[in-house]
């Protein structure tokens, strides 16, 4: 989301204030030395939810920064986000870090394009560290039909893995070719669902190296109607 001068920002809220809802930080979680999972509880009766959807954080005057919910019960009352703290300096990184249990802040509730086709017989979801919640939130969903969710996730502690209970594939850091050997065992196994239209990738994280496996998945042959991509973060930008 753009930077916007404080008055806009005041307005948004005031004039979407149905939109916004007091949150409380009930449990806050270190998953690993980046990676903070922080529980939110509201009421979210009349709240919108899907998978992939995102809320939004006002983190000083001008700026929101988007997270993705999962684990979202709308009777519990309560709601998760995995915060990627990739730098102590980035303005949400730092607010996300800050956050101490008993704190109440507003939150944009929940929203976004669609994006997870329940239909699908096969869901792979692609990302980095701050795809987790919304490959959380997509094999939630998953659970509940009779589909397969499998991940590939690039990240820098892979622990983060089997505390989340989120098993798949994995590659270091910055490594394409490491993503691209993960796919391509893949698509050699699922030759005939892939060529059925029957998986679908959903594409998240790191909006650069996002392209590339999107390119990559085109050229073996995987309809682009398959492909859902939507980029969380850009090396240089700040805040999507
Ligand atoms: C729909 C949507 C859902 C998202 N869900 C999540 C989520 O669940 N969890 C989560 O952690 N993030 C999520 N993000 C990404 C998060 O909003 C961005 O990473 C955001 O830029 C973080 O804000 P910041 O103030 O910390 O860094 P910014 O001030 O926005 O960025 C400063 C610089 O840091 C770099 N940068 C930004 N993010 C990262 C990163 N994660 N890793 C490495 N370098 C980075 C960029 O080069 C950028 O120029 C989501 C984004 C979108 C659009």
């Amino acid at each position: 989301m753009p930077s916007l001068p404080k008055w806009i920002n005041d307005t948004v809220e005031n004039v979407w204030s149905s939109k916004f809802k007091d949150c409380t930080v009930i449990h806050i979680e270190k998953i690993t030395d980046s990676l903070r999972l922080i529980r939110f509880a509201t009421d979210l009766q009349d709240v919108p939810y899907e998978p992939g959807y995102a809320i939004g954080i006002r983190i000083n005057d001008r700026d929101f920064r988007n997270y993705s919910p999962f684990n979202f019960n709308r009777n519990a009352g309560t709601f998760d986000i995995l915060f990627h703290l990739h730098d102590a300096s980035a303005a949400g990184s730092n607010f996300a870090a800050r956050l101490t249990q008993g704190d109440s802040i507003k939150l944009l509730m929940p929203r976004g394009k669609q994006f997870y086709v329940a239909t699908a017989k096969i869901h792979f979801s692609v990302g980095d560290e701050t795809s987790l919640g919304s490959s959380l939130s997509i094999k939630e969903a998953v659970e509940e039909s009779n589909s397969l969710f499998i991940c590939l996730h690039e990240l820098e502690e892979v622990s983060a893995l089997e505390k989340l209970n989120l098993f798949g594939y994995h590659s270091p850091k910055n490594n394409t070719m490491r993503m691209i050997e993960a796919l391509n065992d893949f698509l050699r196994e699922e030759k005939e669902t892939i060529y059925d239209d029957e998986v679908i990738f959903y594409l998240t994280g790191n909006g650069g190296r996002m392209s590339l496996i999107r390119k990559f998945l085109k050229a073996r042959g995987v309809s682009p109607k398959c492909i859902k991509s939507q980029a969380y973060w850009i090396e240089g930008k700040k805040g999507l």
